[in-house]
């Protein structure tokens, strides 16, 4: 039976199909571009940002405060059918929290989208869905509250202001939400990913550095700024002002820093742990005001001792030390300790270095201090748990640099990933049930995925051989052996290698990648650097022998003497090797996706740019999508499933009937409103094509 209000919610779905239709399978000319995209901006115009593709759910961003996010909406979304309701992030976060309760399955939800489209604010929507819909205890209350709590805090510390987006996630972030048996949350654990840490020493115009800085020197608190030495305003600050872009109109920097204390509190990070990772916050703003002067003979040293003399303060450690590691190079030979003084861009590179290491670092240690107080842990009971992976979308900058190439090389695993789950899985479904179809041809990217991460000929691997090469090894030697090894590869373009006609359009330090989503070019400066990210030992070692002990934490001891031994791990291999096991976490799981589209650049209420949504449209691959579910079926269930919940139409069926759910569904369907071709009978799950006949047979359950 449905409650009044789940009929007036029924009410309200068939009056909004009069807006376009809210599942894109059931469009009339389902394999257009423009009838695709003019059915969501036709359900945009009229506030109605969520659209199907079968079970994926469309989101465009509205850029406005929509009234579709409170208890009421939240009550009509449980226990309730997918189809039965209009499509809603609530649906989402309902389906894979109903499978949890009652198949105990594992789930993940993956948000895809680019930049400013909406992946952040849907993983809060379905925090908070299912923060609503568990009962309260005291236990389950506060696990709640630190899952949503560690929002502010990763937001403060991991988010900037972009271009594209105000509040934008600088890193990538894999949440697992632990439930008990009886489906309460019970903890949970955070992974994060690939921290854009070249934005702590610079940032491009318009976009400012993380949002902590601004945040901590607005904060009013006297106190504590004196303690840490700053001054409150910015443009004090060398790191903070690169991009221009102080204050934020959207954004009131004293009460978010206001707000994310109050998280920390609630995520058990102490007041006086607070205090000594606002101090290392402040060093590293510090740390961005040395300046270096070249002496004669080319060596550096520093303009202003000021800096050094605060950083060393702050953070405990030997201001001598800390000196001389920033001005040389301390490297072992055979032995011996041989030092060599640093030019003065030598210098400026460590500094920099520095900077990013310990803000890096602080993060992780931060998210760990978090996952502390998520306290998932690993008993012997196992849980099933919801993972929501939000993660960067496919970036194409002006000029795309190392951070690209590695999001943009995530995307082709997601995308892969979701071939494989969905594309294939329904085509093996189709087979193993040994149903007709006829194949959707669809463009599988293994083949670029294989050119960036292959061993041992990837452009990663070559990569990763040119930095651990001693010798002459620069940007270009990497490029030429790209080139060598990559000249005719189908995806890869460079200037060596290209028609003239291509040429003409690639300068010589550029490659370019035909992603899935579209082609990128690369700038090549800056590729070997980043990715052997070497901050170097001596430098590590002074601020491991800090009397803070967030930034000892975060150096220890251990891993500065074993460095000695091993080769170094590049950024590029260990982004890849965490790619490779989130992977693994993903495929284990049911998955469900959200398509986050951004329906204009300028952050605007109202506005459709049907031009930027169709590029979205494509890299997302949605009509391949519509294609697939639309040359299949829309709807299967298991006989059991199927046959339960409708074997009463049907008197050859009703009341009584010991055969197989198989054999009565068999005699059931004559009885049901749908023609021969409307389904099929597989294996062991019916199909049906359309969600209308489902819709159909419903209304006959109903009215009987
Ligand atoms: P992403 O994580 O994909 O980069 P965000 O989730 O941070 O993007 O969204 C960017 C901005 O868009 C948000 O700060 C918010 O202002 C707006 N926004 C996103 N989703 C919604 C929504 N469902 N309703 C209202 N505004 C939204
Ligand atoms: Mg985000």
């Amino acid at each position: 039976m449905l409650t009044t209000n789940q009929e007036k919610t029924m009410d309200t779905l068939s009056a909004r199909t009069k807006v376009g239709v809210q599942d894109c399978v059931l469009l009339e000319d389902y394999k257009s571009m423009q009838a695709f995209v003019d059915n969501l901006q036709k359900r945009f115009r009229e506030d109605l940002i969520y659209t199907y593709i079968g079970p994926v759910l469309i989101s465009v961003n509205p850029y406005r405060t929509l009234n579709i996010y409170n208890d009421r909406i939240v009550a009509l979304y449980q226990n309730v059918g997918f189809y039965e309701v209009p499509p809603h992030i609530y649906a989402i976060a309902n389906t894979a929290y109903r499978s949890i309760v009652t198949e105990f399955r594992d789930q993940c939800v993956l948000i895809s989208g680019e930049s400013g489209a909406g992946k952040t604010e849907a993983t809060k929507k379905i925090l908070h869905y299912i923060a609503a819909s568990c009962p309260h205890t005291v236990k389950v209350d506060q696990v709640k509250k630190r899952l949503l709590q560690s929002n502010p805090i990763l937001e403060a510390f991991g988010n900037a202001k972009t271009t594209r987006n105000d509040n934008s996630s600088r890193f990538g972030k894999y949440m697992d939400i632990q439930f008990s048996i009886k489906g309460h949350p019970v903890g949970g654990h955070i992974l994060n990913y690939l921290l854009e840490k070249s934005r702590i020493v610079n940032q491009t115009t318009g976009e400012r550095n993380f949002h902590i800085f601004y945040q901590l020197l607005a904060s009013g608190d006297r106190k504590l700024l004196d303690h840490l030495r700053l001054h409150k305003d910015p443009n004090s600050y060398a790191i903070l002002c690169k991009g221009q872009c102080i204050s934020v109109n959207t954004i009131d920097d004293a009460a978010e820093f206001g707000e994310m204390r109050k998280a920390m509190e609630i995520c058990e990070i102490k007041e006086s742990d607070q205090m000594e990772l606002f101090t290392v916050v402040a060093a590293v703003m510090h740390l961005g005001n040395m300046k270096f002067a070249s002496e004669r003979g080319g060596s550096a040293d520093v303009m202003n001792k000021v800096p050094v003399e605060i950083v060393s303060q702050l953070l405990g450690c030997k201001e001598e030390k800390l000196l001389r590691g920033l001005l040389n190079r301390t490297i072992d030979v055979r032995g011996e300790k041989v030092v060599t003084p640093l030019t003065k861009e030598q210098a400026i590179h460590a500094r920099d270095a520095l900077a990013k290491g310990i803000y890096d670092r602080l993060f992780s240690w931060l998210v760990k201090r978090i996952n502390d107080s998520l306290g998932a842990k690993e008993d012997e009971e196992v849980k099933p748990v919801m993972g929501l992976l939000d993660i960067y979308g496919f970036e194409v900058f002006l000029h795309n640099s190392f951070e690209q190439f590695c999001i943009n090389y995530c995307n082709e695993k997601l995308q892969q990933l979701f071939i494989t789950l969905t594309l294939k899985s329904e085509q093996d479904e189709y087979i193993n049930e040994g149903i007709e179809w006829e194949p959707v041809q669809f463009f599988n990217n293994k083949i670029i995925c294989d050119l960036i991460d292959a061993k041992p000929v990837g452009i990663m691997a070559i990569l990763d051989e040119e930095c651990l090469r001693p010798g002459d090894a620069t940007d270009f030697t990497f490029l030429e052996k790209l080139a060598d090894t990559f000249g005719t590869h189908p995806h890869f373009v460079c200037h060596a290698t290209a028609e003239y006609q291509i040429r003409r359009t690639l300068k010589q330090d550029e490659f370019r990648i035909l992603h899935y989503a579209g082609d990128v070019t690369y700038k090549l400066r800056g590729f070997m650097d980043k990715n052997n990210d070497l901050l170097f030992r001596n430098l590590k070692e002074v601020i491991s022998e800090s009397k803070n002990r967030v930034s000892s934490d975060c150096f220890p001891k251990e891993e500065i003497c074993a460095d000695n031994k091993k080769r170094p791990v590049t950024a590029g291999s260990q982004f890849r090797t965490s790619l490779a096991e989130l992977m693994d976490i993903l495929m284990s799981k049911q998955p469900c996706y959200v398509r986050c589209i951004k329906p204009n650049n300028n952050k605007r209420a109202y506005t459709f740019d049907e031009r930027l949504v169709r590029h979205q449209v494509t890299y997302l691959g949605l009509l391949e999508n519509v294609r697939l579910r639309r040359a299949g079926f829309a709807y299967r269930r298991p006989y059991e499933v199927f046959f339960r919940r409708y074997k009463c139409l049907s008197k050859e069926t009703w009341p009584v009937f010991h055969g197989t759910a198989r054999h009565g569904t068999q005699l059931l369907v004559k009885y049901l409103p749908m023609k021969e071709d409307d389904f099929r009978l597989g294996e062991t799950k019916i199909f049906i094509r359309l969600p209308e006949t489902l819709f159909a047979i419903e209304d006959v359950l109903q009215e009987s």
